[in-house]
């Protein structure tokens, strides 16, 4: 993560929970958006006019809620595939007279793959045929088991059409809010998330973004994935204009270069000139990355790692009758090797669907296909997203794969760790040592023994290590943001004035 600003714990004070809205088609989501949004206490604004820019916060016993405005997974999915973590909470919405749903099981497994803290929000309790035991049976199934039966998940009664138990919902929320603990720090450049972007014809490229850290500020200098701008407007969904959005706050921006994605992470930078070439040495690797993701069909780049340490193959498990899936299930629990953990994220029977890719490209799965096959759209979404999909016809060929992955990942595994940029100024040649680039760190630290990416005009045209680090006449074993000096690339005599040299640092990653 570049130019990561550790905050000083006295600088952090409380911000606002992000919350998302999930659940099975027609059970009220829509309806529970509305209604909580008309609740705001806003005096004054009462009938005003508002309009859908992808996130609303509201105001309940002096606290403020930022809501994603776009009921359904499919989006806190997509911005999770891009690795954007913007919700603190999942409402599920279940119907208490149509009870647990396809989607509604869809929805809690990619809140718990995410790791996100769930409240039920039993909804439409002013039906005859309204059943909330029902439901609270049947979710606590899928181990959300309610508070009142000594379980873990609160779960509140409402009903969206009527306005009954809005407010028990928004407590539930602050509560649950302030046992998560949500801190920001509203002193440093902002920093945050795109929920939505679109090009509007009068204003240019719009994006509305969550600050989740920081202040965003009108005239700040962004870049947004690889896009750059300069803050210009920020309004809410109200129309209000903002010189400033604190912490946890949603605001619609104007004043960028282009039309960035939703799930986006955007940053404010101090210097313009830095901001461009992040911006340009970003589009560079973005292409490398997608080059990276197509080569990536080993199992081993499979594994994340958990916080625990321990190293967990997620895998979304398909077969072709329930007893092959259980069957499955038995073997890959008995898998038993130290530091390793199988994490089946979602298994059922039937085709590989294109919510399996879905869920596999956002919790990092792999899928894995027992007799049967996905269809040509599935499996080129698969391509598209970098998901690997792995199709057996015998049982053991499986575990035999899995854990011979396993053993390969007992190698010592190294991560590269950006630390910093610097940008060619000049060049001197001299007649014993060939040419030396004068150069200047723009950001973080350059060491003697770090690997280096040359890009040029954004992009990549050599990867190698440095040969020679000077300050002056001296060879040095770091030089940091700010100074000038020297440098040479091992094997490598084609520097060009503008050229931005990358340097990175390889750690062993501890297993
Ligand atoms: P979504 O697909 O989950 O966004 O569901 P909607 O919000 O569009 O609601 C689907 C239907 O259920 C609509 O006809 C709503 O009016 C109705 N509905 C939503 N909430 C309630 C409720 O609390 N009570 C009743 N009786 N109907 C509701």
């Amino acid at each position: 993560d570049e130019m990561e600003i550790i905050d000083d714990p006295k600088d952090l004070v409380k911000r606002s929970p992000i919350i998302t809205i999930m659940g099975h088609v027609d059970h009220g989501k829509t309806t529970l958006l509305d209604s909580i949004r008309k609740s705001r206490v806003a005096p004054g604004e009462a009938g005003g006019i508002t309009q859908h820019i992808g996130a609303y916060q509201v105001e309940h016993q002096g606290e403020k809620i930022t809501f994603i405005d776009t009921p359904g997974h499919a989006a806190f999915t997509e911005m999770r595939a891009r690795g954007a973590k913007v919700t603190d909470i999942v409402i599920l919405v279940v119907a208490a007279d149509d009870g647990v749903k396809p989607q509604t099981i869809e929805a809690l497994q990619h809140a718990k793959a995410s790791g996100v803290p769930i409240i039920v929000a039993i909804n439409k309790i002013d039906k005859p045929q309204a059943n909330p035991d029902n439901v609270m049976s049947e979710l606590s199934a899928h181990d959300l088991s309610p508070e009142k039966w000594g379980g873990k998940t609160p779960y509140v009664e409402v009903s969206a059409l009527k306005k009954i138990g809005i407010d028990d919902l928004l407590d539930v929320i602050l509560l649950l809010a302030e046992m998560e603990d949500l801190k920001a720090n509203p002193k440093r450049p902002a920093r945050g998330t795109v929920i939505e972007a679109s090009l509007d014809k009068g204003r240019g490229p719009v994006a509305t973004v969550i600050v989740e850290n920081g202040t965003l500020k009108i005239g700040d200098i962004i870049v947004i994935g690889n896009t750059f701008g300069r803050i210009r407007t920020m309004n809410d969904d109200l129309k209000r204009r903002f010189t400033e959005a604190l912490p946890g706050t949603p605001v619609e921006i104007t004043g960028l270069d282009e039309v960035p994605h939703a799930g986006d992470i955007f940053m404010v930078f101090t210097d313009e000139k830095v901001a461009r070439q992040t911006s340009q040495a970003r589009s560079a690797k973005e292409r490398e990355n997608i080059s990276k993701q197509q080569k990536a069909t080993s199992l081993e780049s499979m594994f994340g790692a958990q916080d625990d340490g321990q190293k967990v193959l997620n895998i979304v498990l398909k077969g072709d009758v329930q007893g092959s899936i259980e069957a499955l299930k038995g073997m890959l629990d008995k898998i038993d090797i130290e530091g390793f953990h199988v994490n089946i994220v979602r298994s059922g029977v039937g085709a590989i669907s294109e919510t399996d890719v879905q869920l596999a490209s956002a919790s990092k799965a792999i899928v894995m296909g027992f007799n049967v096959r996905p269809t040509a759209a599935v499996k080129s979404l698969a391509d598209s997203v970098g998901v690997e999909i792995r199709l057996y016809n015998v049982v053991y060929r499986i575990t035999e794969d899995i854990e011979k992955a396993l053993k390969g990942m007992l190698e010592p595994v190294f991560e590269e760790i950006v630390t910093g940029q610097a940008e060619v100024r000049q060049l001197f040649t001299f007649s014993k040592i060939g040419t030396i680039a004068g150069s200047y760190v723009t950001d973080g630290s350059i060491k003697r023994d770090a690997k280096v990416t040359v890009i040029r005009e954004g992009v990549v045209v050599y990867k190698g290590k440095l040969s020679s680090l000077k300050r002056g006449k001296d060879d040095v074993k770091e030089v940091r943001q700010g100074f000038e000096f020297g440098l040479s690339i091992e094997n490598y005599n084609d520097l060009k004035v503008g050229d931005i040299i990358e340097a990175s640092i390889e750690r062993e990653v501890e297993v």
